[in-house]
């Protein structure tokens, strides 16, 4: 039975009754949040400051968040974290909950979502550095969220991959959301339309998937390049696309590139996708990525210099993805050290991401380390064998594969052994699961991809 009467670090008395203090509840929290922070650094954020504790005790810890963005935000990223600082202070074993904090008071900030629509706290337009590479982009976004189905409909915003597409489709939700609290919003993945949409068929339930996509205020698609080479879901679309629009409906789409561009995708597709506004984003200039790397840094809850900014900003020029990866490993040396972040440690910090980052990884190169760390051989791999010795490395694998490497679903079960994408998937939600809640797993993908990241270049 889970007892306070031990736990007694750092000075905080416990009853033997198991009750505790308010005041004494607040310190304890404050020493996790501290303590999750110097866990996952890459994770925290300024508003950690407004959780609070809302229960401690039978071996439970509620915390109280300030809107629905964010106790998504910690359950998908920081639960582990939060369970391991709680456990590491109080000695215990303790279940972390996350739960929107009902405190009655107003709050017009607060972002309240539908059921059912994801969306990242960080990408707000509060958050979007605007430069002369996105301000069309940006303000045809501002415009749908204001006035969906009145302004441009399709919004079609593409780019190169980490120049702000998924954070632009995020904001644009939250503000329409925010305006027209009852508009109904579908947000998802291109990927994950043409999966469901693969399902409902499976099942014999087409009409309730039809149901589902058609009768929405505004429907979103990140990534439409994922329907290329697929006839069935492209004609699904097709008709989604039109029951949405003859209803005056707002669609937005995103892709890596413009709709003609887009490899084998249906003429009478790309010409709907023409119709509205088709806006790019380009790479962001110098001044933009200073700004960028400043804004990130202040959402941690950081400020660093602009000598700092800049010298970031120069030696991570790519994409924008790549600057926050180097925030973070900023972060991390800082903390693993206990220096302060100057432009020493920085320069430090940054010598071996950036070989890291101009380094192209194949998957020959995963399953390189992964086959030699677990004494297994590919043909292993690739076999239909499912004993745990095998089948976990292999689902590390295409974890790996899919977070270090561009290949799709597909491509990643093709090297494996010819698996389809639906097992490919399922590898990565389960190791994904396994990182959030067992540090011995996430410290083992950690290791592999640093002995991945930094294996001689081939
Ligand atoms: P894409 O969908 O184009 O691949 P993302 O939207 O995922 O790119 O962006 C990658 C990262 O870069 C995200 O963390 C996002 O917040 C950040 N980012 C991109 N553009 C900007 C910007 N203009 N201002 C602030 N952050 C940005
Ligand atoms: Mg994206």
């Amino acid at each position: 039975m889970f007892s306070w009467a031990a736990c007694s670090r750092k000075g905080h008395r416990f009853t033997k009754d198991g009750g505790v203090a308010t005041r004494e509840i607040e310190d304890i929290f404050a020493d996790i949040l501290e303590r999750a922070k110097a866990l996952d650094p890459a994770s925290t954020r300024k508003w950690f400051e407004e959780l609070t504790v809302l229960h401690l005790d039978g071996g439970s810890l509620g915390i109280g968040c300030p809107d629905e963005a964010s106790v998504q935000f910690l359950q998908d990223h920081c639960k582990g974290s939060f369970t391991r600082a709680a456990q590491q202070i109080t000695g215990h074993l303790i279940a972390v909950d996350f739960n929107i904090r009902s405190d009655g008071q107003p709050d017009t900030h607060r972002r309240s979502l539908q059921p059912g629509l994801r969306l990242h706290p960080d990408y707000t337009f509060e958050n979007f550095v605007v430069g002369p590479s996105n301000r069309l982009a940006h303000a045809s976004c501002i415009a749908v969220s204001q006035s969906p189905g009145n302004t441009y409909n399709p919004l079609f915003v593409y780019g190169s991959s980490g120049l702000g597409k998924t954070h632009l489709l995020h904001a644009v939700c939250f503000e329409a959301q925010r305006r027209l609290e009852n508009a109904i919003i579908q947000f998802l993945s291109c990927e994950n339309f043409v999966n469901r949409f693969i399902r409902a068929i499976e099942e014999g339930n087409l009409a309730g998937f039809q149901s589902q996509f058609r009768t929405v205020d505004i429907l979103v698609i990140d990534d439409v390049q994922f329907l290329r080479e697929r006839e069935h879901s492209q004609e699904e679309f097709f008709h989604t696309f039109n029951a949405l629009y003859n209803n005056g409906k707002q669609i937005i789409l995103s892709a890596d590139s413009p709709p003609g561009k887009i490899p084998s995708l249906e003429e009478r597709l790309i010409s709907r996708f023409n119709w509205g506004l088709v806006a790019r984003i380009d790479p962001p200039s110098y001044e933009t990525r200073v700004a960028i790397v400043q804004k990130k840094a202040h959402l941690r809850g950081l400020d660093i210099s602009e000598e700092i900014a800049g010298y970031v900003a120069r030696k991570v020029q790519a994409n924008i993805r790549e600057l926050e990866g180097a925030l973070t490993t900023i972060y991390a040396v800082a903390n693993t050290t206990g220096q302060p972040i100057d432009l020493e440690l920085v320069q430090t910090a940054l010598e071996g991401q950036i070989k890291a980052s101009v380094r192209h990884i194949s998957i020959i190169d995963i399953i390189e380390v992964v086959t030699s760390y677990f004494g297994v051989r590919l043909a292993d791999l690739q076999s239909k064998k499912r004993s745990q010795s095998i089948a976990e490395p292999r689902q590390i694998c295409m974890y790996l594969a899919r977070n270090l490497t561009r290949h799709s679903l597909g491509e990643i079960g093709g090297h494996l052994g010819g698996r389809d994408h639906t097992t490919v998937m399922h590898a990565c939600g389960k190791i994904n699961h396994a990182k959030e809640t067992d540090p011995k797993m996430n410290a083992l993908l950690n290791e592999l991809t640093e002995q991945i990241t930094q294996a001689p270049q081939r």
